[in-house]
């Protein structure tokens, strides 16, 4: 163990943490939320700005439907209550980055509130993280204050980007259980296809709350809010960080700061950034220029009929109707478009444990080695399900398939692996009177073994095995071949 292991390692003897954690994620829409600019990352800054994202007076902000289609889906997915009535609320501040001097959010009136993320954890347990609510709002412009020595720029492309705000209750208990919620949100939100998720780009942030309370105790401690976590990996480092600073602190009779703090990557430790008692007044009060939001029974059913399927739901298929493990389905689930190629072979075959296998072990290496994504695989479903088909039929052999035939599934994707086999004789040999020939002409080259083996020494047979399968290209028929090498022998 290294010294801050075992830091934590002692702080977690003695103290019992709490974690609460806020996650952004930009919702994935054509246009902005308040206005018809394009909703893309990546452009000439500043490019996608109509006065509307520009904060000019006089503007009308006119509300983005898809937003709130994205926003129902998560709650319905997170089993949360749909609020029927809401308004959009203005929260006032100035910075550069945002032009208008407010922004457009939800304060009173959530769109989702209550609800549950279910992880799983690395000793097999689970556990239910409670949602205190999702709201809408939208993102602020960019600023970036070290690409010109004299002044910040500002990139107001992101102004007005659709936002959804989830908040947990302070439940979480470990920086194990904040990684994997972190790693589930973003599961979640790229099944729903409504977030890419992508952390290094900022379209998913995270802000952890950390406080740690004597173990046993029921007075949370003061807590620090860590802001803007670019990684999962950096979620979960700046939380251990924390708790073992917090024990510290307390070790030596001293009060934890209530602060924003900052993690540096590099070094591995928070930076405080700003005290909590200089926080805001943010003067929120109802959006004037937007109408309240009435939802109805039928657009929720709407979109109840559109939800994807999600990956508890596959998680439980997975494991009880194709008795898959719980590893295995995970590693499967851990991509939408990986999950969804192995279901699409299973309308080829029932062979559930070996698609599982043929995806995760030579379509994923292939897909490694090539660094490239499910989408390009050049294979179709069909023709791995015809694969596993001629394997489980002992038309060709399984180190044959994988070895042989698969490469050349890659080269030909037009070509099915029944015509690629016949085509190269990869077809086995489960011709008895062939493999007698093959098999006599054995015992004849190598006279001494076969006198041995019809003697009774038995472990030739991997001998002979290993012949027979040189002199057919490993196309016998392994079982027919031992069955007849015992056969044979009493002839000879
Ligand atoms: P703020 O308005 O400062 O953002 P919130 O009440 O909205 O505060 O809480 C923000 C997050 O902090 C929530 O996820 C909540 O669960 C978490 N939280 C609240 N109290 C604590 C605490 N003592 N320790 C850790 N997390 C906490
Ligand atoms: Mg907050």
């Amino acid at each position: 163990m290294n010294v801050f292991k075992m830091e934590i390692h002692k702080a977690l003897e003695k103290y019992e943490p709490v974690i609460g954690i806020e996650i952004h994620a930009q919702l994935k829409t054509k246009s902005k939320a308040y206005c018809g600019d394009l909703n893309e990352y990546g452009h000439i800054p500043n490019s996608l700005t109509s006065a509307v994202s520009l904060g000019h007076p006089g503007t009308l902000p006119k509300f983005n439907a898809e937003v709130l289609n994205h926003a129902i889906k998560l709650g319905l997915a997170c089993k949360c209550d749909i609020t029927e009535e809401m308004h959009f609320d203005r929260k006032n501040y100035f910075y550069a980055d945002l032009p208008k001097g407010y922004q457009i959010t939800q304060d009173k009136t959530p769109v989702c509130r209550n609800g549950s993320i279910l992880i799983r954890l690395e000793n097999g347990t689970k556990k239910e993280v409670e949602l205190t609510r999702i709201h809408m709002e939208e993102d602020s412009g960019k600023s970036t204050h070290d690409l010109d020595p004299l002044n910040t720029l500002i990139d107001l492309n992101r102004a007005g980007v659709p936002l959804l705000e989830i908040v947990t209750e302070p439940v979480l208990k470990s920086s194990e259980e904040a990684y994997q919620y972190v790693t589930e949100v973003r599961k979640l939100l790229r099944y729903l296809d409504i977030c890419d998720g992508n952390m290094e780009e900022g379209s998913m942030r995270c802000d952890v709350n950390v406080s740690i309370m004597p173990k046993g105790s029921h007075q949370f401690g003061k807590r620090v809010e860590i802001k803007n976590l670019n990684s999962i990996r950096n979620v979960q480092r700046s939380i251990d960080f924390e708790i073992c600073r917090h024990a510290s602190l307390l070790e030596k009779m001293k009060n934890v700061e209530v602060e924003t703090r900052t993690f540096d990557a590099p070094s591995g430790k928070t930076i405080a950034m700003r005290k909590k008692e200089a926080a805001h007044d943010y003067r929120y009060f109802p959006e004037p220029d937007l109408n309240p939001i009435k939802i109805t029974s039928d657009q929720l059913s709407a979109i109840q009929k559109e939800m994807p399927p999600l990956p508890n739901d596959l998680y439980d298929k997975f494991t009880t109707k194709f008795n898959l493990s719980s590893y295995d389905t995970l590693v499967l689930l851990e991509q939408k478009e990986i999950a969804l190629y192995f279901l699409d072979i299973l309308n080829f075959t029932t062979n559930y444990k070996s698609a599982a296998n043929w995806v995760m072990v030579n379509i994923k290496s292939h897909l490694n080695q090539q660094a490239k994504s499910i989408d390009e695989l050049e294979i179709k479903p069909a023709y791995v399900g015809e694969l596993i088909k001629l394997i489980d039929e002992n038309k060709i052999s399984h180190s044959l398939a994988s070895q042989k035939v698969f490469p050349k599934m890659i080269e030909h994707p037009n070509e099915s692996p029944s015509s690629i086999a016949e085509k190269y004789n990869w077809i086995s040999q489960s011709n008895e009177d062939d493999l007698s020939t093959v098999i006599f002409q054995i015992f004849k080259d190598n006279p001494e073994e076969t006198k041995r083996f019809k003697e009774g020494e038995k472990k030739l047979t991997g001998f002979f095995m290993g012949q027979i399968m040189k002199a057919t290209k490993g196309t016998a028929d392994p079982k027919l071949t031992a069955k007849l090498i015992n056969q044979l022998i009493d002839n000879q």
